[in-house]
């Protein structure tokens, strides 16, 4: 996107601001699409970025949609999504989440516990239905490489491998949910090719192996996903070839066996990622004991990801400051909140920054509003916009004083 796009977008919806690349969206959605085999389904994990428009856009590029929470499914559903295109994975679905996905009608409820599997069957068969389930599984093998490992390890997500076959007895003894497949999420932020692929081949393996032991047929196989993007110094690409030449591979010694399965993986932060950037604008620039700081008007409570909340290293996102160039300065780029966590980079090298200035944030599109504690000082919403073959849609207006009341009542 040019320069003048990002001023236009500040001239007409003001600071801060989220903005998305809606063909950079496509573009990496036919990426991923394309490095997968033939059958592989692509599901938008909407935790990424639940914003409406952005699972409409998923949508229309043909993808299958991941929730976690009702609120999403709802979201899923409003966007337009069919009851076959959506699974529902969460480690502490309610009552009421799983009647939700019962009633809906969804493809697959992917199943972290026995209790949950027991609790599901009973809301099932109070109802005369017959639910659909998938197992997520907690494997032995622990493949390192994942930025965020989730298998292998104790953790609240899926079932243990080992107590597996006491865990598959009791539930294919329920008669009103089916096990229809089974899932393994091992890790976000995937950045080796090598590493992904050797988990899939596990993934198939164990799914052949459980088909063998069960004698029952998986109609769905869910690999989750984790394919990452470079954020910080040192980190490079995902080498899409060779993923798409490793999964190929893989894919040519299973699908005999998976034939008619439907495969599934799950993305989000690699689908947006680097297709979003959240833009504020500098209001000071001061020192303080031979440090500089840059304040500006948006925060750690619009932008928790850059503000290293949630990560164990403090490496900085990549910033820059529009039309700005020339000698650069060591600075510490901040918020406007009244607490000394509200960071968004630190020591970061900028040029000589005046009030005024748009800073931008890139690699902004995935987890950034949706994982920031936005209630902290009562600041309005940024806007949304994004921006596709060059016409710009504002997908969430600025919010207004008055949305910090919605649903509270007076006292006293
Ligand atoms: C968070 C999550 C994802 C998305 O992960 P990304 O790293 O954003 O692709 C997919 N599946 C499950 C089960 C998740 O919890």
């Amino acid at each position: 996107m040019n320069q003048h796009i990002w001023k236009n977008i500040a001239n007409i919806y003001g600071t801060p601001a989220y903005i998305y690349d809606g063909n950079k969206i496509a573009q990496q959605y036919e990426l991923l699409k394309n490095c997968l085999p033939e059958p592989f389904e692509i599901f938008y994990s909407v935790k990424s970025n639940p914003l409406l428009g952005i699972c409409q856009l998923f949508k229309k590029l043909g993808s299958c949609i991941e929730v976690a929470s009702s609120g999403e499914l709802y979201m899923a559903l409003v966007a337009g999504f069919h009851p076959s295109q959506i699974i529902f994975t969460s480690p502490g679905k309610t009552c009421e989440d799983l009647l939700y996905a019962i009633e809906t009608g969804i493809y697959s409820i992917n199943v972290e516990s026995v209790e949950e599997a027991k609790l599901i069957h009973q809301l099932a068969s109070d109802r005369q239905r017959k639910v659909n389930i998938s197992l997520r599984i907690n494997p032995n093998f622990n493949i390192n490489g994942a930025g965020m490992k989730m298998t292998g390890v104790p953790t609240q997500f899926g079932i243990d491998q080992s107590i597996l076959k006491e865990t598959m007895d009791i539930i294919q003894a329920l008669p009103s949910v089916r096990i229809r497949g089974i899932h393994i999420f091992s890790g976000s932020q995937m950045l080796d090719a090598d590493h992904i692929v050797l988990t899939v081949d596990e993934i198939m393996k164990l799914a052949v192996d459980l088909m063998d032991t069960y004698h029952f047929q998986l109609d769905f196989l869910d690999l989750g996903g984790g394919f990452g993007i470079p954020y910080f110094k040192g980190e490079s690409y995902l080498e899409m070839d060779r993923l798409q030449g490793g999964l190929s591979e893989v894919w040519g010694r299973y699908k005999k066996r998976l034939d008619g399965v439907r495969i599934g993986v799950e993305s989000g932060r690699f689908l947006l990622a680097e297709a979003g950037s959240f833009m504020t604008k500098v209001l000071y620039v001061k020192e303080s004991k031979g440090s500089k700081y840059i304040v500006c008007d948006g925060g750690s409570n619009q932008h928790a990801s850059t503000a290293f909340l949630g990560r164990y290293v403090r490496n900085n996102f990549p910033m820059r400051l529009l039309e700005k160039e020339g000698n650069l300065e060591e600075v510490n780029v901040v918020g406007s909140l009244c607490t000394p966590t509200d960071v968004l980079g630190q020591k970061v090298m900028l040029p000589i920054a005046e009030p005024g200035d748009l800073l931008i944030i890139d690699k902004s599109g995935a987890y950034g509003l949706t994982h920031s504690p936005v209630l902290f000082l009562s600041h309005v919403l940024p806007p949304e916009i994004i921006c596709l073959d060059g016409e710009i849609t504002v997908l969430r207006e600025r919010g207004h004083y008055a949305d910090f009341l919605r649903g509270q009542h007076s006292f006293c």
